[in-house]
């Protein structure tokens, strides 16, 4: 059913049938779903009858992003916003008023693969060869600063990532799936393994101490994460990006792990809204706050189990309680997955055994990387000079 809508709005889009005209916007920042609504004259009662945790969903626009308009001379027959790199909200026009849902966005994710050689500066190599202005500081989070403080002109990089694409355009940010960094022509390697999007060195240590805890004392979980998970019965696209910690009204909100805060203010159905930028390209986000604590201001760093604020129920909320999400990058995913690991530095048993295949297949992919570039030395002659040392 969904898919003949998105079917249907393309053949319109790219025949350009009878009046109709496509427009392209660009998100303004700050704006709010409710308010976009009324400045296109569309009731707002689309909203309020949504369900909770899609009102949440409106508020996952992204600043800037593109969002299209299709119109029929002055009427618009639908819209397009994306709310992450999968997922985007669908207007309608029907023959009264409108109607709203959430539809996977027709993109594709495809696997790129870089090698490139320490001439400048890495963000400068980097963007030179890839024109990503995001991949190099993903990198960097991965392996620490320090690794690159002694690099030196001629060290390589070889990096294997995925990259969302849509209509011919990058979407969001970059995802390496594997990399290797020669310093002083010994090579260091990060693998994020698939089955906690966690990244590890070769040994199938965790690459770093970073962890996020639980930011409250909860009494339970009112709405679990899900992730773009068609429903069978409802035949529609459900999503709620993060988890709802049901607990009393002012009960201390902790900031999940050291960080910097990135945004506090209101942010649609979120309401009062905090937002904490993490290593490793994490961000933590806390919503329906009463209260953020007094003195914490944007720019302002934290350390992990901080106070920064205090339960509430603003913005879009039956009840006092925490919405808690967290993103890498563009991406939504779910806190249990990198929380519940937090204290694992090492993998062990099974989850060993199936980090260990994936490895090994991404070892000899980074090897292919740098042996199909006819400007370096195959990735094999660095193996055979140096002895790989455990980073
Ligand atoms: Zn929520």
């Amino acid at each position: 059913m969904k898919i003949s809508y998105v079917f249907i709005l393309i053949v319109c889009f790219s025949l350009n049938l009878n009046a109709s005209v496509v427009q392209k916007f660009s998100w303004v920042s700050g704006e709010s779903f409710l308010w976009f609504l009324k400045r296109n004259n569309i009731s707002k009662d689309l909203y309020f009858n949504l369900p909770p945790t899609d009102k949440e969903l409106c508020s996952e626009i992204i600043a800037n992003s593109e969002y299209t308009v299709l119109k029929d001379g002055k009427t618009i027959k639908q819209i397009l916003i994306p709310i992450s790199h999968k997922m985007q909200i669908h207007i309608r026009k029907e023959k009264i008023g409108h109607s709203i849902d959430f539809i996977a966005i027709n993109s594709k994710n495809i696997g790129k693969q870089v090698l490139i050689t320490l001439n400048t500066s890495i963000h400068k190599d980097m963007y030179n060869k890839t024109h990503n202005r995001t991949l190099a500081g993903n990198l960097v989070s991965i392996f620490g600063k320090n690794m690159f403080k002694i690099m030196q002109k001629g060290d390589k990089i070889a990096i294997n990532y995925t990259q969302t694409i849509k209509d011919g355009k990058l979407l969001g940010t970059p995802a390496i799936v594997s990399a290797m960094v020669e310093v002083n022509k010994k090579a260091y390697f990060r693998f994020k393994n698939p089955h906690d999007e966690k990244y590890y060195n070769k040994k199938a240590q965790s690459a770093s101490n970073f962890f996020l805890k639980i930011p409250l004392k909860y009494s339970r979980v009112s709405s679990d994460f899900s992730y773009r998970r068609f429903h069978p019965i409802l035949k529609k696209y459900r999503a709620h990006h993060g988890i709802d910690y049901a607990a009393p009204r002012g009960r201390h909100i902790y900031a999940s792990g050291d960080g910097r805060v990135v945004f506090k203010g209101r942010k649609g159905g979120y309401g009062k809204t905090l937002i904490i930028q993490h290593k490793h390209n994490y961000r933590t986000l806390y919503a329906h706050m009463r209260a953020y604590k007094k003195g914490l201001k944007r720019g302002k760093t934290v350390s992990q189990g901080a106070l920064i604020g205090y339960v509430g129920s603003t913005g879009v909320s039956t009840g006092p309680h925490l919405h808690f999400g967290l993103y890498s990058g563009s991406k939504a995913i779910n806190p249990n997955r990198v929380v519940r690991k937090a204290l694992k530095t090492k993998l062990k048993g099974k989850e060993k055994k199936l980090f260990d295949m994936f490895a090994i297949k991404q070892l000899d992919l980074l090897r292919d990387i740098s042996l199909n570039n006819p400007y370096h030395k195959p990735y094999k002659n660095i193996k055979n000079n140096c002895a790989i040392r455990k980073s």
